[in-house]
């Protein structure tokens, strides 16, 4: 076994190698799921700058090691723990905003969080997740679905420049000039790119003035008007407003309608108080009759994470899986509902969105490795907290995961079940993964970045 003495000599973060006394207390801050799994990484490093993660790549190199970067450990399915060494960026959380220039150069480990408070100072905005403690490291490497990302694109998406280490240690900048094969791939490649991403340089936007959330709570036996309603009202809509079904537990005082209750849910990011006014009218016109509560809340971006982050908490144990659909049928959040009628546990829950058709449209969307998605996207989540109800809550999420098979054209990164043979892989284009992989060959030919998701026996086969 390596004893990392030599590493330790090299880089001045903490560097903790299995079996040390710190081992088990670091190996156990690495997820934010409880449900961790079963590696050991051979060492954990701290890195506290990128010439920090430069010495661990070269070390790594070297000997025969592999390296897997750890932003906020907040991938579902515990991915950045690995075998090797994995490399925690947590001390990678600068930020530098330019408000003439409306960008930002931020370290990958800041959260989305701070990141919204830092950007609201500034009268200035991006579109970040859903949850605030989640960084932006994973998030906009896996494509980042945010918030008014309609309007504003995906995270990736508005992503200008990264800077990266590649296998052989070296720091590269890119961006549409400058290695735009590298850019290419950092802009949704996710857990299949090959470097470590230590900075971002973002493109801002204004702060919407005006953000209104508008929530609807219905009977889960609603879901069909639901859909009906959501599908006509996204076509009605703008692309600033920000609208979703949730399927959750009922709050206490809607305990009566039984366990789930389905939320519409629209928060819209105006620029004026009539224009966020005239939106909430037109929304509420197009909602079905015979909500239970309807509560409206006017926002700061910062407060939008409160609910989220409530709905998803730490120290739970989760197992959670996305889908994409081309076209979603008539029965498509039917199908979400049926299954979550039959969960395990009242804590889980699923999402589901209707996308409008544009979408799709390839002349919007930038050629990225981010390459899938449809007009259909849902996520099912899995929440409990006993060890011992594991192979429940797993066996229900991938049968639901079976049941919307015929629906689903793949997954996204972020959320994905990524322990399932083939998930990884169907996280992309036949095309765009197809490059990611002779890329990887190109930037990483001896494998420091590998791991046992990208052994994928269908790619073989095909390829
Ligand atoms: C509570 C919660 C809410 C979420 N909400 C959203 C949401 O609204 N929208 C959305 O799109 N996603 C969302 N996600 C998914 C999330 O964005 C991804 O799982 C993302 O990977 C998390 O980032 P991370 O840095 O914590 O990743 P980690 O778990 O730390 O890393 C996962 C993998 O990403 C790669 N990676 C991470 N950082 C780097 C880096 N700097 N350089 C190279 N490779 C790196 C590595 O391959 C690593 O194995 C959510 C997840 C959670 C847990």
């Amino acid at each position: 076994m390596y004893n990392f003495m030599e590493l330790k000599g090299l880089v001045r973060g903490e560097v903790i190698a299995r079996g040390e006394a710190l081992y088990a207390a670091r190996r156990g801050d690495l997820l934010y799921n409880r449900r961790a799994p079963d590696r050991q990484p051979s060492a954990i490093v701290r890195a506290r700058d990128v010439r920090d993660v430069q010495a661990v790549v070269r070390y790594a190199a070297a000997n025969d090691l592999t390296v897997s970067p750890r932003g906020s450990g907040h991938n579902w399915s515990g991915i950045a723990m690995q075998d090797g060494i994995v490399l925690d960026l947590s001390g990678l959380n600068n930020l530098a905003i330019d408000p003439l220039a409306r960008t930002a150069e931020v370290g990958p480990a800041l959260d989305n969080r701070t990141m919204a408070r830092q950007l609201t100072e500034h009268s200035l905005a991006f579109p970040l997740g859903h949850c605030g403690h989640v960084s932006l490291s994973g998030y906009l490497l896996g494509g980042g679905l945010g918030w008014n990302s309609e309007r504003w694109g995906l995270g990736c998406h508005n992503v200008i420049g990264f800077d990266v280490v590649t296998a052989d240690g070296a720091l590269h900048h890119a961006s549409e000039t400058e290695n735009p094969d590298l850019f290419w791939a950092a802009r949704g490649g996710g857990p299949a790119f090959f470097g470590v991403v230590t900075r971002y340089r973002l493109a801002l936007h204004a702060l919407p003035s005006a953000i209104v959330t508008t929530n609807r709570f219905y009977p889960l036996s609603r879901i069909g008007d639901l859909q009906q309603a959501v599908l006509h009202a996204k076509a009605e809509l703008a692309d600033n407003i920000e609208y979703s079904v949730v399927l959750l537990p009922a709050p206490p005082q809607l305990s009566s309608a039984g366990p789930h209750v389905v939320l519409a849910t629209a928060t819209v990011f105006a620029e004026t108080e009539s224009d966020s006014q005239a939106a909430m009218e037109k929304i509420s016109s197009l909602a079905p009759d015979g909500a239970l509560y309807v509560e409206t809340t006017p926002s700061s971006f910062e407060a939008l994470y409160d609910p989220f982050d409530q709905a998803l908490p730490a120290g739970k144990r989760y197992a959670v899986d996305s889908f994409w659909s081309a076209a979603p049928s008539d029965g498509y959040m039917t199908l979400y509902a049926d299954q979550i009628s039959k969960a395990p546990s009242p804590l889980c829950m699923a999402l589901a969105v209707v996308l409008p058709p544009q979408q799709n449209e390839p002349a919007q969307v930038p050629d990225t490795a981010f390459s899938m998605s449809g007009n259909g996207f849902g996520l099912v989540y899995a929440i409990w907290d006993d060890p011992a109800e594991d192979d429940a809550h797993l066996a229900w999420l991938r049968a639901t995961s079976d049941a919307l098979a015929h629906e689903t054209v793949g997954h996204y990164v972020g959320e994905a079940d990524l322990a399932r043979p083939g998930w990884l892989r169907r996280c992309y284009s036949p095309e765009a993964w197809a490059r990611l992989i002779s890329l990887r060959e190109k930037w990483d030919p001896r494998g420091v970045f590998r791991r046992p998701e990208l052994t994928d026996p269908e790619f073989k086969l095909a390829g």
